[in-house]
């Protein structure tokens, strides 16, 4: 497959790292006419209100929105959760995302003694370390909302029909796990 990674900003290049290990190709996505030539679309970890501003000033905003609409598979991690959600808390004021994932997510919500650590969880049934970086969580879900990691009754990994999203960041770990769930299951599966 031929997977886009938004490159305005973040950790997009583990991302497409990860995706080359994975056996597919990766496209940076940095203009709208490029969302035509792929098959799924990852969103990277990194500052939610930067990559939204980028978005609007690259004409990408409307665009990406509009993929989601449509059904295009897309995986966000952790700012690309935020971006991901309906619904945020903590958010910066007025700060707007692409949607399509029907959670509330708090921005920020380990606090600030525990703002960033790496930990042992469960992601859809196998153990994962997962690294969080100022991260959010899922505060609260709609019934299509399937999770498949949670620290302390909350969730840190959902997916919804053709969308996922995580907390952490696998691509700055060697475990390939999620990434091969999003294009096996998420992409390819149904
Ligand atoms: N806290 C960041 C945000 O709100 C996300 C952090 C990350 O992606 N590591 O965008």
């Amino acid at each position: 497959m031929k997977i886009g990674v938004l490159a305005l900003q973040g950790d997009f290049r583990e991302h497409i790292a990860a995706v080359n290990q994975c056996g597919h190709e990766a496209l940076p996505i940095l203009r709208a006419s490029e969302l035509d030539e792929i098959d799924a679309l990852i969103l990277p970890g990194g500052e939610s209100t930067t990559i939204i501003h980028l978005a609007k000033t690259f004409s990408l905003f409307e665009p990406i929105k509009a993929k989601i609409a449509t059904g295009l598979p897309v995986y966000g991690s952790c700012a690309g959760m935020i971006l991901l959600a309906d619904r945020i808390l903590g958010g910066a004021e007025g700060q707007e995302t692409f949607g399509g994932l029907d959670i509330t997510v708090r921005r920020n919500a380990f606090g600030r003694q525990v703002d960033s650590f790496e930990g042992e969880i469960d992601f859809a049934g196998a153990p994962i370390s997962a690294v969080f970086i100022r991260a959010p969580w899922v505060e609260e879900r709609g019934a299509q909302v399937k999770v498949l990691s949670e620290i302390d009754s909350h969730a840190v990994a959902v997916s919804q029909g053709r969308l996922l999203a995580t907390s952490f960041h696998p691509e700055l770990t060697a475990n390939l796990a999620v990434h091969r769930y999003f294009f096996d299951e998420i992409c390819q599966g149904r």
